[in-house]
C-alpha cells in the first residue's frame, strides 16, 4: 500500500463510484476496536475491496409476515434502465437484484446488479407502483479525492 499522508482518504473507482475509505495505520489502530463489531463476515486485517451491505432480509420478512395488500406477495422486479428483470428476485442465483431496503409501509428498494439503478416498488392496497432511478454518478466535488 502506498504511503498515506492523510488520516482518512475517500476512495473512488474508475466510474467515480464511492468505494470506501482508506485510513492511516495510526488512525486504524485507534478505530479498529470501534469498527470491528461491524466487520463480522468481512475479511479482517485489511479493508474489503468491495464492501457490500448485507441485504436487510429481516425487513423483507417482516413485510411479508404482515402483508395486508389485496394481492399475493410480489417478487417481480424489472429495471427500466437496462431491461434486467426477474419473476422472482429472491430465487435468482446469482442475484439480479439486491434488496436495499424494505419497510412495513410497503416501500421496497432494489439495486440492479447490472447497471446499479435503483428500483423502487411501492405497494399500495391494490396495486404496485414500480419506478427505476438510473444510477446517478453525480458526486459532491468536495469528496472527490484523487488516489492511485
Ligand atoms: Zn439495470
Amino acid at each position: 500500500m502506498q504511503g498515506i499522508n492523510k488520516p482518512v482518504m475517500f476512495l473512488f473507482d474508475k466510474n467515480e463510484e464511492f468505494e470506501g475509505v482508506l485510513v492511516s495505520a495510526e488512525l486504524w489502530r485507534k478505530i479498529e476496536p470501534i469498527v470491528s463489531p461491524y466487520m463480522e463476515g468481512e475479511t479482517t486485517g485489511c479493508a474489503p475491496t468491495q464492501p457490500e451491505r448485507p441485504e436487510p432480509m429481516k425487513d423483507w420478512d417482516t413485510l411479508v409476515e404482515y402483508w395486508d395488500f389485496a394481492y399475493p406477495v410480489n417478487y417481480e422486479v424489472t429495471c427500466d434502465e437496462c431491461g434486467n428483470s426477474t419473476p422472482n428476485w429472491i430465487e435468482d442465483s446469482p442475484r439480479k437484484f439486491r434488496l436495499l431496503s424494505a419497510n412495513l409501509g410497503g416501500l421496497v428498494n432494489f439495486g440492479c446488479t447490472k447497471c446499479q439503478a435503483k428500483i423502487t416498488k411501492k405497494h399500495f392496497k391494490d396495486c404496485i407502483e414500480s419506478s427505476t432511478t438510473p444510477f446517478c454518478d453525480e458526486k459532491d466535488p468536495k469528496l472527490n479525492a484523487v488516489y492511485g
